[in-house]
């Protein structure tokens, strides 16, 4: 994720923390600082990290459970609003799905108990040492219990969410419980953040666009992959496109930008060899720094694998997210240009899908195929 730097590494999973949460603690310690002083200040920032601390467990325990499955976990990041563990992929079985989803609920569970016990609200405290420290026990209790039921809400892409999805998924086609669970998710979010601003809860307004916007582009993920099933790179990629040679500066690629609809210009070497692809980022970056007399190609991707015309849509598209690139260049053996595959493409594809389902379906979808 953006703005987030590595703060350690446990077990293979690396731990990240956003830029936004680093501003949150500088926050907490001013506000309470300005209050109470800098004893103050030191005992806010450190509850603050021991709720962050249980946030991170629960994480954690979403990781351990994907890793039963043999899925990785490359990082969890903390924010503000929360923690976010970015699984390699999402299993499609129910079942697994149920196990990776509530890893994290159990561990709050865990947690809850534990805290509940040492602040006696479980069981009566043991010694008057544990007594004295019962106000932070019972916080981290309640934050816990607290934790454990919010994320157990139907709401996905939240663990309860995906725990819906799975249960649908047992009785209907993947594709078609994403869709349901995700619009039940976006609706409670909009009730949600409605409540958030009764209420004059920042926070729980930024959960609620958060969770609106996952549940969005997951049921938008599953779509395109339901619509690229089967078909290959040569299926989608441009073939029509425009060209820049080695030595091209970058007003000629400003040219071509403001002259065409294209934003994506692949450079390319008297051979036919694709040696680069100059993205409207990069091109921006490039305005800026050399202005438009700067060679195209220095501030050109030359760190894209190249697909191949046969190879399958899905793993073009998996290719790209890897790399967060807006397109690739598809070559042939010899490494010779053939076409461009590039995001719109695939909106496209998922527009001519919508349309595949209806009475010229068959015909519109054969036709891609050809
Ligand atoms: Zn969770």
């Amino acid at each position: 994720m953006q703005w987030s730097f590595p703060v350690a590494r446990i077990s293979g999973i690396q731990v990240r923390i956003h830029l936004t949460f680093i501003l949150f603690l500088g926050w907490i310690g001013f506000r309470d600082g300005m209050e109470g002083g800098w004893m103050s200040a030191l005992s806010g920032v450190t509850f603050i990290l021991l709720i962050f601390t249980c946030i991170l467990l629960h994480e954690f325990g979403h990781a351990m459970a994907a890793r039963r499955y043999g899925i990785r976990t490359p990082d969890i990041t903390l924010m503000p609003i929360g923690g976010l563990a970015r699984l390699e992929r999402i299993p499609e079985k129910p079942g697994q799905e149920i196990v990776v989803a509530i890893g994290g609920p159990l561990v709050s569970a865990l947690l809850a108990l534990v805290f509940g016990v040492l602040s006696g609200f479980v069981l009566p405290p043991l010694d008057d040492a544990i007594q004295s420290w019962s106000m932070l026990w019972s916080k981290l209790f309640a934050i816990n219990v607290g934790l454990l039921f919010f994320n157990l809400l139907p709401v996905f892409p939240m663990d309860g969410g995906r725990v819906f999805r799975a249960l649908l998924a047992m009785t209907m086609s993947y594709q078609k419980s994403t869709r349901v669970a995700a619009a039940v998710g976006q609706g409670f979010a909009v009730l949600l953040g409605l409540g958030g601003l009764y209420l004059s809860a920042p926070m729980l307004v930024f959960v609620a666009v958060f969770v609106f916007l996952g549940a969005g582009n997951e049921a938008a993920q599953v779509d395109l992959k339901e619509a690229s099933r089967g078909l290959r790179v040569r299926d989608a990629m441009l073939t029509l496109f425009t060209r820049l040679p080695t030595d091209a500066t970058l007003a000629d690629a400003v040219d071509l930008l403001l002259h065409a609809s294209q934003h994506t210009f692949p450079l390319v070497d008297e051979g036919g060899h694709c040696v680069g692809l100059l993205t409207r980022n990069r091109l921006i970056e490039g305005l800026n720094l050399a202005g438009p007399m700067g060679m195209a190609l220095e501030y050109a991707r030359t760190d894209l694998p190249p697909v191949g015309p046969t190879q399958l849509l899905s793993h073009a598209c998996r290719v790209m997210q890897e790399h967060q690139s807006p397109a690739l260049p598809v070559l042939d053996e010899d490494g010779r240009l053939l076409g461009v595959f590039t995001q719109e493409n695939l909106s496209e594809l998922l527009m001519m899908d919508g349309v595949g389902t209806g009475r010229f379906g068959g015909w519109l979808r054969r036709l891609l195929r050809r």
